[in-house]
Parts: structure tokens; sequence; C-alpha cells
């Protein structure tokens, strides 16, 4: 069995950016930067924006928070997209989701310039994908393919089957593993929560890739001997005993799972790291796209 590491590979990647950040620098070309919109104060998206804030100063890109507060009306909102839309500094910006209910998310990604989407959330972006265009790919996605390629996991051929069909995931996933390329190439099964005996699909399974969000949901007895599994969930269980308060779980049993596996991602340190890592190099090819 070997660990698909995502601290180690996304380190790595991010050693590779910085380096082309140092050539950009030298040749006296723009430096990418990033910005990232925040609403409100949930502390969960606080952390997430903060960890893309600090992955950027660590590479050497520049980035811009904007933080607006709650009650920020929509067309408010619309304004700090169109501004961000115009101003030629900023190579690629995320929209922290979920926006407060008073906002229609969908609305507002429409408005974000495909050309900045280094999400890879707007509909041009997801339709270029599904063509196999040139794009920007939803980063945990993304980095999934990053890690499969760099492990130089056979998929060609494969029965891949995706667990859940979020369209920051599993939806994107599943298009990306059947596309004629690598990685790629898999006969893909789409499951979710409506689907029917899922234990039998997944034993058929050469690639499951699980992204539910319910904790060691994937158990030894669906998963075939050889398979690759990937974990995307992280589900925050609490744990008086560490100082956080709480543990992260993934969807897969990994101790029972692991021994039949010739690839897999542990959680932590999986797919999580890489997810960073893919929006970084979005947002490295946001500005070689412009040059
Ligand atoms: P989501 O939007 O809640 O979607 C969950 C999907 O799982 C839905 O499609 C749902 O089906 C399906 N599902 C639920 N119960 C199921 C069951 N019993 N059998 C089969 N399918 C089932 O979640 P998400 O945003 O994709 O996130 C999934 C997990 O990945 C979460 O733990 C999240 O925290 C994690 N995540 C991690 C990263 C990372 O960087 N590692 C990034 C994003 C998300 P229906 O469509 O029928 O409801």
């Amino acid at each position: 069995m070997v660990l698909l590491d995502g601290i180690a590979t996304s380190a790595q990647i991010r050693k590779e950016i910085a380096a082309a950040v140092a050539d950009l620098k030298a040749a006296g070309k723009k430096i990418p930067h990033l910005a990232a919109v925040l609403v409100g104060d949930n502390g969960a998206s606080l952390t997430y924006v903060g960890a893309k804030v600090k992955a950027c100063e660590d590479v050497g890109f520049r980035s811009t928070l904007i933080q607006k507060k709650a009650d920020i009306t929509e067309k408010e909102l619309l304004e700090v997209v169109y501004d961000l839309n115009r101003n030629a500094e900023i190579d690629g910006y995320i929209l922290q989701l979920p926006f407060p209910k008073h906002i229609d998310d969908q609305k507002i990604l429409l408005a974000v310039d495909p050309a900045k989407d280094v999400d890879g959330f707007h509909p041009e972006n997801v339709g270029r994908m599904a063509l196999n265009l040139p794009c920007f790919l939803p980063a945990t996605p993304a980095g999934i393919l990053e890690l499969i390629k760099r492990y130089e996991v056979k998929t060609e051929g494969k029965n891949c089957v995706v667990i859940g069909r979020s369209h920051i995931v599993g939806l994107p996933m599943s298009i990306l593993m059947q596309r004629n390329d690598y990685p790629g190439n898999c006969t893909v099964t789409l499951t979710h929560s409506k689907t029917k005996d899922l234990r039998a699909i997944c034993a058929d399974a050469d690639i499951i890739i699980a992204a539910i969000g319910k904790p060691g949901y994937v158990t030894a007895d669906m998963v075939k001997d050889g398979a690759v599994v990937i974990d995307v969930g992280i589900t925050r269980i609490p744990d008086p005993s560490k100082k956080s308060g709480f543990r992260i779980s993934g969807d897969v049993k990994f101790d029972e799972v692991a021994p039949r596996c010739s690839f897999i991602t542990p959680v932590p340190g999986g797919v999580g790291p890489m997810t960073i890592a893919s929006l970084l190099l979005n947002t490295l090819s946001a500005v070689k796209n412009k040059a």
C-alpha cells in the first residue's frame, strides 16, 4: 500500500511555485496577486481564508483579503465583484462561500470574470472543463488529479466510483475522471444519497473517490483488493483530548480499508493540503494566461 502524501506533495508544489515567482521577479514581471472575499465572521470561513492568504505569502504572491459585514446587500457585494473584475492588479480572486442567506451565491458567482475565477466555479469554466478545454479547474478536484499524476497512479480503463455529487467536488471529479486524458479515461459511476446498493457498486471499483461528509462511511467490505481510495471528507469530531477540542475524520475507515488498497490518501494530510496548492497553481496560471 502506498500512502498518497498530500503534505509532501503540496510542499513540493509550493516550492515549484516559489521558484516560478522568483523567476518572474528576476525578469521584472508581475507578481501573482490573489484576492479573497469574505462576508461575515464565520469562524471556519475565517480559518480557511486565513490559510489561503498565508499560503500566498509563503510562495511570494501578493494577497488581499476583502472582508465585508454580514449585512452587506447583494447589490453592494456585486459592486465588490465588479471592482475586482476591473482591477488590473488582481490576477484572480475567490469568494469564500457560503454567503449569508439573503445573498444569492449563484448570482454573485455569475458576475465573476471567468479569467479571474481561480476557484473554477463559473459556469464558463465548468463548461470548458467538461469539453477538456483550457480552464481553471476547481481546486479540490485539481489537487486530486495532481496527486494521481505525481504518484503515477494508472487510471485508463479503470472503474471509478465517485461518492457525492456536489458542485465543488463530486460532480467535477466525475467529469474529470471520464475525460479522454490522463488522469482520466475511466468508466465513471457518480453516486449520491439516492443511489441503490452503493456497497455492491463500490465493491467493483478500481478507484473510489469519497466526498460525502460522513465520517468512516466507506468500510473494508466496500473496497476490493488493490483498489485506489481517495478520501475527500473532512468532518470535525469533538475530542476533549485535543487542544483544539476536535479531531478531523475522513469518509473512509482508514485503518481497516488501507491494508486492502494499492494507494490511499490519509485524513488529515491527503487531499486537504492539495486544495490550497491547486489554488496557488491556478493563480500562477492566471498571470501566465495574460502574458
Ligand atoms: P456536500 O455538498 O454536502 O455533498 C455531499 C454529497 O454526498 C451529496 O451529493 C450527497 O448526495 C452525498 N451523500 C450523502 N450521503 C450519502 C450516502 N449515504 N451515500 C451516497 N452519497 C451520499 O459535500 P461536499 O462539499 O462535496 O463535501 C464533502 C466532504 O468533503 C465534506 O466532508 C467536506 O468537508 C469535504 N471537503 C474537503 C475538501 C478538501 O479540501 N479536502 C474540499 C471540499 C470538501 P445528495 O446530492 O443526494 O444529497
